[in-house]
């Protein structure tokens, strides 16, 4: 079964494309969904947290309070990289379990959809990646005006990623989502060419 890495820049249409695999009959797993179930209640990962940060990062019904964590974590590389030994773990636990219960289904290819794929080198374990690509100014104006981002908190977040060379640099496969969304159609189709082994592989 092959392993396909998607990823992409906030606001590139990451998700528009791993909705498009998915018609296709590939299983796609969410890297946020994962990050957000290795700390539900009950999950070692969530008392761990606890311990570490303080009793603070939980809800009075013991959920995690996420922005508590976050202000408490990302304060410096230490703590940063404390938060990411508690949870990374447990999340590439859970994807390979994801991978294999793929596999037992009879999936030839699964998607693994992750923003920071190429930041935390994921990639490298992965058959193929493909980097859904779009210009910084108009992913800024897709955020502002479907998710309500101000252009200032937008350009904030888009910086505190990668910059596109680089994860262009990473890339096997290339979709350009500068266009139409109608335009994603054929490149996808192109795209599960590559998986299945009928088509070109760089593009
Ligand atoms: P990501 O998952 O990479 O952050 P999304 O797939 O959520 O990005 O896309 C960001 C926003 O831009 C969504 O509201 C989506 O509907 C919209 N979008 C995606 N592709 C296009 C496109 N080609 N043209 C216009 N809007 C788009």
């Amino acid at each position: 079964m092959k392993m396909i890495g998607l990823t992409g820049g906030i606001g590139s249409g990451k998700s528009t494309v791993a909705k498009l695999l998915a018609e296709h009959g590939f299983p796609v797993v969410d890297a946020d969904q994962l990050a957000r179930e290795v700390v539900e209640p009950g999950q070692p990962a969530l008392a761990e947290l606890a311990e570490a940060f303080g009793q603070d990062v939980l809800l009075a019904d013991g959920s995690l309070n996420r922005s508590e964590l976050a202000a408490r974590a990302f304060v410096d590389k230490e703590r940063t990289e404390l938060l990411n030994a508690i949870t990374h773990p447990r999340i590439q636990e859970l994807r390979e379990r994801r991978f294999q219960e793929a596999k037992d289904a009879g999936s030839d290819a699964v998607v693994y959809d992750m923003p920071l794929l190429v930041e935390q080198g994921v990639d490298k374990n992965m058959d193929l990646t493909v980097v859904v690509d779009v210009d910084v100014e108009e992913r800024i104006r897709r955020l502002v005006a479907t998710r309500g981002l101000t252009e200032e908190d937008a350009r904030r977040r888009i910086a505190a990623q990668v910059a596109d060379a680089e994860r262009l640099a990473a890339a096997d496969v290339v979709i350009d989502n500068n266009g139409p969304v109608e335009a994603l159609g054929e490149q996808v189709d192109q795209l599960v060419r590559v998986i299945r082994g009928r088509g070109a592989g760089r593009t």
